[in-house]
């Protein structure tokens, strides 16, 4: 999971919501993915589908049957289906998603009797570095827009003062 916040800490570096992941197979760490989605702008460019997409080419299989995925932040639906598409064994998440999470918070596809794959999940691993990253993310952002407004109203005040001079 520490992997996986080093790979959440890339995607925040490039202003993508900082969330990471990382497959681990046979003891060993085979691939690993970070958020990407402004910088591709393609919405299906998650971490986990990314990290599965590159374990699946070096496994030079599909099947990811003995791979644990460790990921920042509680799959959506979209990745949860690439889970258990690729038959990955466990996943381990940090945050809980209140508005997205297929792992047990608004529903769990994971651990589903009825599809022909179960996942083991094991929640709220380092649960408070993987929130806190995305929080203060949020912050951030928030207060970039904020500031940015200040200066466009300044800015206008400013015009308008040499307008009216
Ligand atoms: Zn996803």
């Amino acid at each position: 999971m520490r992997l996986a916040l080093e790979e959440a800490k890339k995607a925040e570096e490039k202003m993508e919501v900082p969330i990471g992941a990382v497959i681990v197979m046979d003891g060993e760490v085979i691939a690993s993915g970070h958020n990407l989605r402004e910088t591709t702008q393609n919405a299906v460019t998650h971490a986990e589908l990314l990290a599965i997409e590159k374990a699946c080419e070096k496994a030079g299989t599909w099947r990811l049957e003995n791979a644990e995925l460790y990921v920042t932040l509680e799959p959506c639906p979209m990745c949860s289906g690439a889970i258990l598409l690729s038959r990955v064994k466990t996943v381990v998440f940090g945050a809980p998603d209140p508005k997205a999470g297929c792992a047990g918070t608004l529903m769990n596809l994971l651990e589903d009797e009825r599809f022909n794959h179960q996942c083991e999940v094991i929640p709220g691993v380092l649960q408070e570095e993987c929130g806190g990253l995305l929080t203060s993310f949020f912050r951030g952002l928030r207060e970039k827009k904020k500031e940015e407004k200040n200066r466009r109203k300044a800015e206008v005040e400013h015009h308008t003062g040499i307008d009216n001079g």
